[in-house]
């Protein structure tokens, strides 16, 4: 099903190779603007020693996780660095029809298809200023094992070759600017006619706006 009806809040996907330094912007941003519900997916991957259910993520089984996607729980969902991922699908129409904005923070096969599913949806890529930068923050980052950083920077040129699928490019050089630009797009959406439309109904209706949306 394709949701061409307007909701109030906004989807925003935020896709990155690992080691663009995605997460430390996000949530930042989300501190920023706690009214921003960051969607939780599932995962196969094994919790990492700082993470917790329920928190970063909904960690289960493959079993499990299959289960869930036959019964059409997801979606989206994904194989990525050799586990699978899934986005709940209860939580968006949701939060989006109840004027809630939605970040995924998801790969660009999920992006793919959540674009299917919600054309108005947001896509923002972050970029490393370099490859180096990129293996960098994976090395210094100490989560993973040496097998599984070598594995991400090979799945880095493939993640960074769908940038061109998202309408926005945030090059992560200096964590600052990165932030004030992602929160730029963040608040850039709201003011979208298509969502000020859907918020702002009896004002609209009142100074004899008709919304033609599609
Ligand atoms: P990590 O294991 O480092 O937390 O995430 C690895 C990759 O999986 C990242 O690119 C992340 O964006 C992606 N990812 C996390 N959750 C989801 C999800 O629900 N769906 C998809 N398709 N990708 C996800």
């Amino acid at each position: 099903m394709t949701h061409t009806n307007h909701f109030s809040g906004s989807l925003f996907m935020v896709v990155a190779p690992s080691g663009a330094g995605k997460s430390t912007l996000v949530n930042a941003l989300l501190a920023q603007e706690p009214s921003i519900k960051l969607s939780i997916s599932y995962t196969t991957r094994p919790p990492r020693p700082k993470e917790q259910h329920g928190r970063e993520y909904f960690f289960t089984s493959v079993k499990n996780f299959m289960e869930r996607r036959k019964q059409g729980e997801f979606l989206e969902s994904a194989e990525v660095h050799g586990n699978y991922y899934g986005t709940s699908r209860i939580l968006i129409g949701n939060e989006m029809s109840a004027g809630t904005d939605v970040l995924l923070e998801i790969d660009w096969q999920g992006a793919q298809q959540v674009k299917k599913e919600f054309p108005h949806a947001v896509g923002i890529f972050i970029l490393p200023p370099s490859i180096a930068a990129l293996e960098d923050r994976l090395k210094k980052r100490g989560q993973d094992d040496s097998l599984v950083i070598t594995r991400r920077i090979l799945a880095a040129g493939g993640e960074i070759a769908h940038a061109p699928d998202c309408e926005y490019v945030i090059i992560n050089q200096e964590f600052a600017t990165a932030l004030s630009e992602l929160t730029a797009i963040v608040r850039a959406a709201r003011c979208r006619f298509s969502q000020q439309a859907a918020r702002n109904t009896s004002l609209f209706a009142q100074l004899g706006i008709h919304a033609n949306l599609s």
